[in-house]
């Protein structure tokens, strides 16, 4: 029996914060096994955050060594601070042929698909700027400057699309989780992605 890949698969989500990237991936995990990879960086914690769960939090000097070791997919610099993919969580379950999740920004997805571009890179955008507002409002984690912050970024956020491979439009959520399923079942339909199927083989006649 012919059997589809069972590599992995390497989805980038982005979208501007608030537009529910966080809510749909985790209703997609309940459906669909997949890892989530955790980032480094060099900010502090903020309170609640956990070392491990929210990120692996760095020294500057062991992000610099770390950059200089190769052991980042992607990092990127936000204004004084370093964030980065750890490469070995990556390719360890992609080699496991388990599916990987990253929740970046725009630049660490064209980062990554640039270093591989097998990667799936979604983008999810909210139905409208007035309920990315409401969204954000609603979750209640920023202060008003942040909001303020985040709203501003968004623009530029949906200005980057053309960078992705897929949309997501977040208005209905069962809907957005269902796109997201189909999205990763076509993928592993990819011809490019079984390589290994053989291209002519011999019709058996079934055994009466
Ligand atoms: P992100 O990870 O993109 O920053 P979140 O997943 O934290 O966004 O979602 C922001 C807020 O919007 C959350 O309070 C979440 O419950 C809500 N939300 C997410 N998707 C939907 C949806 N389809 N309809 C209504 N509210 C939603
Ligand atoms: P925060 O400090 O609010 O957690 O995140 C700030 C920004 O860093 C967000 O835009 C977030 O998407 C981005 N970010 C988080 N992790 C990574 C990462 O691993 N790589 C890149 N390039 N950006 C990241």
């Amino acid at each position: 029996m012919l059997k589809l890949t069972d590599k992995g698969i390497l989805i980038v989500m982005s979208g501007p914060s608030g537009a529910g990237k966080g809510t749909i991936c985790a209703h997609l995990r309940e459906k669909i096994p997949m890892a989530l990879s955790i980032s480094a960086t060099t900010r502090k914690p903020r309170s609640g955050e956990e070392e491990g769960i929210n990120y692996f939090f760095l020294t500057k000097e062991q992000f610099e060594e770390k950059i200089a070791a190769d052991g980042f997919i992607e990092w990127a610099r936000v204004y004084d601070n370093y964030y980065g993919t750890p490469r070995a969580f990556v390719e360890e379950q992609l080699a496991a042929g388990k599916n990987v999740m990253l929740e970046i920004d725009p630049q660490g997805a064209k980062n990554v698909k640039q270093a591989m571009p097998e990667a799936v890179l979604v983008f999810v955008m909210p139905p409208s700027f007035k309920e990315l507002e409401r969204r954000i409002r609603g979750r209640g984690t920023e202060t008003e400057e942040q909001i303020t912050k985040r709203l501003s970024c968004a623009v530029s956020e949906i200005n980057t699309l053309d960078a992705y491979d897929y949309v997501i439009i977040n208005s209905d959520l069962d809907l957005a989780v269902d796109q997201l399923t189909a999205i990763i079942d076509a993928e592993k339909c990819k011809v490019s992605r079984n390589t290994s199927l053989p291209n002519t083989f011999e019709l058996e006649k079934d055994s009466e």
